[in-house]
């Protein structure tokens, strides 16, 4: 048939985001759309935190993409990509191949190494639903092996590498966590350590200062040690080096110190910085008028010329924009220029506690936590509605 073929790589924030508008803005057989992704859930990564550091369940964290889109308008494909072949505009999976003439690539980023030694062998990532589940069953073996080996104290020493905001999260949940750990496995809570170190020379580093100061009291009163100004230089079986030539025992290292582009992405031979192809106004690849890029994997430049932080909020801002911009093009109307809308950002510090910055104002502590909740139900009815909301939302 000559009807085009859409075909959409990832259902993250920017992919479902584009799903769901293309299934609400195509008609009927105007265009064959098809999502494929490498798990049948959609994973809440805004979340991932706190099943990682076992404060909520991982299941709270996913939503099943059979819920999410209506499969008479989109073809699900639960598969994995290996290879995006643009010369022949076909995408190679796990188990087949799929052609396309409009594609849209969203399979997110990847944890950034900076090819620092050990650091893909030996730490541990906040990244999906598999990784967190991981997480947190290291964590709790680490306690109940301290009890039969009371002299490695290096089982109750949690290095964080990373203070931006997955760094920051993370620590503020494990913080909650650990109380429960001690009671649950009869461990003295003094001997348990959580150390982010972090090489900048400040946490969070270039977010309003007063709001790094309360986090970082917050966090310090939870019992979190700060190496700030201390780079990691190497992951080893059994800790990390720091600085110069430190060594922080530890048998869990998390490393939360950045993102980079997608393999897949060099590897389909587009022009990339760290992984990121720069996108035009439209959210093309260049010289590829029919691949879209959204999300961890596209660069965009604010108007300073600097790139804005790849987050949740902006992919899912991209998202509209591709789908709207795919129907254009089918319809040979004019596409839209993509435009980011900072609405803020609001980090959690564990329970009820939080920063924020929104509409120019700063907010910390419960308020700020209320913020969170908020953006965390609109995210949930957005891509499901009340049902969703009522499900997975967590409201106290
Ligand atoms: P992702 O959401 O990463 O999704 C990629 C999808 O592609 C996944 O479903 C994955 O399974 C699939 N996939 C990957 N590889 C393949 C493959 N080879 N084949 C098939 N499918 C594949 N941002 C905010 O704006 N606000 C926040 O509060 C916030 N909190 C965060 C908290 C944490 C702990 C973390 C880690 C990140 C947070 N972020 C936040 C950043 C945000 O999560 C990311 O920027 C966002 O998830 C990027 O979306 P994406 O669409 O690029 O891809
Ligand atoms: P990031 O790049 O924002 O922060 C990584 C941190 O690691 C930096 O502060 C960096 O200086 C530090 N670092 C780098 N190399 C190091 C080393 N060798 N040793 C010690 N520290 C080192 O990464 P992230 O925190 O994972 O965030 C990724 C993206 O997701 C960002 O855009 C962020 O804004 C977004 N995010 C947002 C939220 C939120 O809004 N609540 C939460 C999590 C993530």
């Amino acid at each position: 048939s000559n009807i085009p073929k859409i075909v959409i790589l990832g259902a993250g924030y920017g992919g479902i985001l584009t799903a769901l508008r293309l299934q609400k803005e195509l008609n009927y057989n105007e265009a064959d759309v098809t999502l494929v992704n490498k798990h049948d859930y959609h994973y809440i990564t805004t979340h991932l935190h706190m099943p990682a550091a076992g404060t909520d369940k991982a299941e709270n964290a996913r939503v099943s993409i059979s819920k999410l889109i209506d499969e008479f308008k989109i073809d699900f494909v639960k598969s994995t990509v290996v290879q995006i072949r643009t010369q022949d505009k076909k995408v190679i999976l796990e188990d087949g191949t799929l052609s396309y003439d409009y594609l849209v690539i969203g399979v997110g980023g990847e944890p950034e190494t900076f090819g620092i030694p050990g650091m893909s062998e030996y730490a541990m990532n906040i990244r999906s639903i598999n990784s967190v589940r991981l997480i947190r069953e290291h964590i709790e073996y680490q306690f109940a092996r301290y009890k039969r080996e009371p002299h490695r104290t290096d089982y109750l020493t949690f290095v964080v590498g990373g203070a931006g905001f997955t760094g920051i999260e993370f620590v503020g949940e494990l913080a909650d966590r650990v109380p429960e750990l001690c009671k649950q496995f009869d461990v003295d809570p003094q001997l348990v350590r959580i150390v982010n170190v972090e090489a900048a020379p400040s946490a969070l580093p270039g977010f309003d200062p007063e709001l790094v100061e309360y986090a970082m009291q917050v966090l310090t009163k939870k019992g979190v040690t700060f190496r700030i100004g201390t780079a990691i230089k190497e992951c080893t079986p059994d800790g990390v080096i720091v600085g110069d030539g430190e060594e922080i025992r530890s048998a869990t290292v998390i490393w939360a110190a950045g993102v980079r582009g997608n393999r897949l992405i060099d590897e389909a031979g587009f022009e990339t910085m760290r992984g990121r192809v720069k996108v035009d106004e439209f959210l093309r690849a260049p010289s590829n008028e029919n691949i879209y890029i959204v999300g961890d994997n596209s660069l965009i430049l604010n108007p300073e010329g600097r790139p804005y932080p790849p987050t949740a909020q902006i992919a899912m801002q991209q998202g509209v924009t591709c789908a709207h911009n795919l129907v254009a093009s089918i319809r040979n109307q004019p596409l839209r220029k993509f435009e980011f809308k900072n609405k803020g950002t609001v980090a959690s510090l564990g329970k009820g506690e939080a920063i924020g910055l929104a509409f120019g104002k700063t907010y910390k502590g419960r308020v700020a936590a209320w913020l969170k909740k908020l953006i965390d139900l609109r995210y949930l009815f957005i891509i499901g509605g009340i049902p969703l909301v009522l499900r997975k939302g967590k409201f106290f």
